[in-house]
């Protein structure tokens, strides 16, 4: 493999090539994980390619194929699980420079996948008065593609779901990683294909989205005597289908007054914290459901008026705002179905006390109001850390790892089929973000035999 000789192809490409930046641009947020950090500190790419447009990504992944040189896309890198790292090396596909919009209309946009979610927003609401129907936490980073490849639900998701939900992305444009390079239009069912692939079968160009209307939005911040009644607190309001909200998060007593800054002397002293984002004409009505559920309201203020926006603290920056105050924790990712959910997350409370913190997230799934959790962890042993995981999984909670570097073990430990075959067809020389998907090197996997989680041991990078 030859990072120059596709250099030296492709001289009128922007390419950084100083070893700090590029270790830089080969890094996300995978050291929110000890296990990851442990793993992954030392990789990094021998190049980055920063292409203008969609013609130089085209000869960009002709001269990989034609040198084999592996390729990993990278949007802004604020992924969790080292997903934009390059594992083996090579060259790192800079998208933030594909940025324009292509078009609006009312109740969707088109876009290129580079462009940041928080310029697109704003173009979304000055031309056609929308928004994403939901975005992740890192809205002020992120971008459009990093979101489609990478990312799964967020801000927004207590009314649409998640990205895997129909009719939540409308059409992906996809560069093919061949000799002669093909450009796809994913529409449909066909989406599935390459959403939430990591980049491993593809590189998305384009991203047409369905848009929500563009609310005023208000902050609310809320106390309440224990964890649950701040949970049921905000199924009441998530299920509360005239109300046009964009958020309900949940975090234990100590949470806020231990890691949240600018909320720690504003929340008493063992009460449970609720975090909410309604429409401002709506805000009248959150004063019935707190009552119900023994809340006092806080702080409200407008999002857009607000120092740091309130959802800013939860989905995974309530990870990042602990990780601030205190560098030896880390975190789960949990579904807790339903019907039984509360019982499972105060169960899960009784056994492990202050050692994982609930921090729930309310979506709504398929029609059904459910929450994510994901729990703050004082962090021991790695071995400690897969014995909680075990303890959850054994109760009948769903752990989507954010300790393991792969599609298939971060997701449902399932091989997904429809991408694997995807990845024969759009990459058959196995060269996109080579080693996150586990199926293209082991078609036979299964969950018994973990791969990124426990494989490698005590060894550094794989
Ligand atoms: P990157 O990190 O650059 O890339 C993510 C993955 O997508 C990589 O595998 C990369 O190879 C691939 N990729 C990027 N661009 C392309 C492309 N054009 N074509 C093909 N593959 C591509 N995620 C959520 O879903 N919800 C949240 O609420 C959320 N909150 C977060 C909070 C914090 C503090 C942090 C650190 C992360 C959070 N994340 C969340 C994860 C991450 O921020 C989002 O998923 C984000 O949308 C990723 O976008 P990015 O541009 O940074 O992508």
């Amino acid at each position: 493999m030859t990072v120059q000789a596709v250099m030296a192809e492709l001289p009128a490409i922007d390419w950084i090539t100083d070893p700090a930046l590029v270790r830089q641009r080969s890094r996300d947020f995978f050291w929110y994980s000890p296990v990851l950090k442990r793993q992954l500190n030392g990789v990094t790419a021998e190049a980055v390619a920063c292409p203008r447009d969609e013609a130089e990504v085209i000869a960009i992944m002709a001269a990989c194929v034609k040198h084999q040189v592996p390729l990993t896309p990278r949007g802004a890198g604020t992924g969790n699980y080292g997903q934009a790292m390059p594992l083996k090396g090579g060259i790192v596909l800079d998208l933030m420079g594909l940025n324009r919009v292509i078009w609006t209309k009312p109740g969707m946009v088109r876009a290129q996948a580079g462009i940041k979610l928080i310029d697109l927003d704003a173009i979304t609401r000055r031309e056609v008065r929308g928004e994403l129907r939901f975005h992740p936490s890192t809205k002020r980073t992120a971008s459009l593609g990093g979101f489609i490849a990478g990312g799964s639900a967020g801000i927004g998701s207590c009314t649409y779901g998640k990205l895997r939900e129909p009719g939540n992305i409308l059409g992906l444009r996809v560069v093919t990683m061949e000799a002669t390079p093909r450009v796809l239009e994913l529409r449909g069912a066909d989406i599935d294909k390459a959403n939430h692939a990591y980049g491993t079968n593809g590189v998305i160009t384009e991203v047409e989205m369905p848009l929500a209307p563009a609310w005023d939005w208000v902050d609310v911040l809320s106390e309440f005597p224990d964890t649950i009644s701040a949970a049921r607190f905000c199924e009441a309001l998530v299920a509360s289908d005239g109300i046009a909200k964009k958020m309900a998060g949940v975090v234990a007593p100590g949470v806020a007054q231990r890691y949240f800054k600018p909320f720690m002397q504003m929340v008493t002293p063992g009460k449970a914290a609720a975090l909410v984002m309604v429409a401002e004409p709506f805000l009248d009505l959150l004063a019935p459901l707190l009552d119900r559920f023994g809340g006092r309201q806080l702080y409200v203020v407008p999002t857009e008026q607000a120092e740091t926006p309130l959802y800013e603290f939860t989905w995974n920056h309530t990870t990042l705002q602990a990780l601030k105050v205190d560098r030896g924790l880390t975190y789960l990712q949990t579904l807790f179905p339903t019907p039984h959910h509360f019982d499972l997350i105060a169960k899960m409370d009784a056994t492990f006390g202050d050692e994982v913190m609930q921090h729930l997230e309310f979506v709504r799934l398929n029609g059904v109001v459910t929450c994510f959790g994901l729990q703050l962890v004082r962090f021991t042993t790695e071995e400690r850390l897969a014995e909680i995981i075990r303890i959850h999984e054994d109760a009948g909670a769903l752990i989507f790892n954010p300790h393991a570097f792969t599609l298939e073990e971060g997701g449902m430990k399932r091989i997904d089929s429809e991408q694997l075959d995807f990845k024969r067809v759009a990459d058959p020389h196995g060269l996109l973000n080579p080693g996150k998907m586990i199926a293209w090197d082991d078609p036979d996997w299964t969950p018994e035999r973990p791969q990124s989680f426990y494989l490698y041991g005590q060894a550094d990078a794989p």
